[in-house]
């Protein structure tokens, strides 16, 4: 019998969290000035492979910075999925510019990219890709698009730390790309972000915009642009630093608990799973998610889970169904049906790193009495 309630994340901090956290006490450096943010910065772009990495506070800011770096504004349209974190969504708008979303794949969950060139017109200057789940967005006919119509490509790696496209790191593919190190992350800083870019001024408008506008040369508070104050602290960095040491094995633990998952749930009736890998990638379970038959489906085996002291969260809300949206006259009469599918019927089960083997026994016991 199962006494104690499962979260739907646990991360785990067994390596040098706590030796670099005294550090920062034992020298005094706890704000963005101390020196594991460079050491994070450096070490996370090259891990990733990218030239230059800006630490930041969290990884919606990292969107935020994105968008203005780019200086992307009023009469702008940015290309994006209809079923994602409002995160990318939110920066766009709040940039004065224009979301115009894309259906989803009932497969890989992320945005179905054969309909995005329908979507592109005069006004459109970037899109966005957000990598969703585990699978990475199918980048090939992205990148072509961005070529021949000139546009921008910003991608939300927030779920993606070390998960591959076509052997290639995810997060390597932007103009700009970005992560997340949120607690239920592939690694963790508690909260905090990194902006990725290859382009050395590029990088240096980024690093000025993190730190409210201030620029390096000229006289310091004077101001030319609005920024925002999105700086990460030593004491993130040094856990960050920690976390990065063990991220290969963070990965495969994820892929242990996924494959587990997967062997457990075979055959299940009621539930679609998680597609193990494409053509292109691997599945990197960030979270295991399942896709109820139906509305109904879901919410009764959310309510079963968590009377068994299972904790679970819905699927992300999409964007043209967002009533903050809906208030400001976007998407109205927009319909994506596969996108709402996985809104309405996904949620996603214990996913984290502090997960056990028993514990991912009693989870497939109680999914297998709701579905059959
Ligand atoms: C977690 C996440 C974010 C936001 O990151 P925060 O650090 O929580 O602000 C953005 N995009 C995606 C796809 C995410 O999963």
């Amino acid at each position: 019998m199962n006494n104690q309630f499962i979260p739907v994340n646990t991360p785990l901090l067994n390596g040098n969290e706590e030796k670099y956290l005294i550090e920062c006490i034992r020298t005094g450096w706890i704000s963005s000035e101390g020196p594991f943010i460079k050491q994070f910065e450096e070490k996370f772009a090259a891990y990733i492979g990218r030239a230059e990495g800006i630490a930041v506070s969290n990884g919606s800011g990292a969107l935020d910075v994105a968008v203005q770096a780019l200086k992307i504004g009023p009469g702008d349209e940015v290309i994006m999925p209809a079923f994602t974190i409002i995160s990318p969504a939110q920066s766009v708008v709040r940039a004065g510019a224009t979301p115009v979303l894309v259906e989803s794949d009932l497969g890989t969950w992320n945005m179905d990219v054969s309909q995005i060139e329908a979507k592109i017109t005069s006004k459109t200057k970037a899109i966005i890709v957000v990598h969703i789940y585990g699978l990475p967005v199918e980048m090939d006919p992205v990148l072509e698009l961005c070529k021949r119509y000139g546009l921008y490509l910003i991608e939300d790696a927030a779920e993606m730390h070390g998960q591959t496209y076509k052997e290639k790191k995810c997060g390597t593919f932007g103009d700009i790309s970005t992560f997340s190190f949120y607690p239920n992350k592939h690694i963790t800083t508690g909260e905090g972000g990194m902006i990725m870019v290859d382009d050395a001024t590029l990088a240096e408008r980024c690093r000025m915009l993190r730190n409210l506008a201030i620029e390096s040369k000229g006289r310091r508070f004077i101001h030319h642009e609005l920024g925002w104050n999105y700086r990460m602290t030593n004491m993130q960095a040094a856990l960050g630093l920690a976390q990065l040491e063990k991220i290969e094995e963070h990965i495969v633990k994820k892929r242990e608990i996924g494959l587990a998952y997967d062997k457990g749930l075979k055959g299940i009736k009621g539930f679609q799973l998680p597609l193990p890998h494409t053509s292109y990638a691997q599945n990197i379970y960030w979270v295991y998610g399942l896709i109820a038959n139906s509305e109904e489906l879901a919410l009764k085996t959310v309510k079963h889970l968590n009377e068994k002291g299972i904790g679970t969260r819905p699927f992300f809300w999409c964007m043209h169904e967002q009533p903050v949206f809906l208030k400001m006259n976007l998407f109205s009469n927009e319909r994506y049906p596969n996108a709402e599918r996985l809104a309405h019927c996904g949620f996603y089960i214990p996913s984290g790193l502090g997960l056990d083997a028993k514990e991912i026994d009693i989870i497939i016991n109680e999914l297998i009495v709701c579905g059959g």
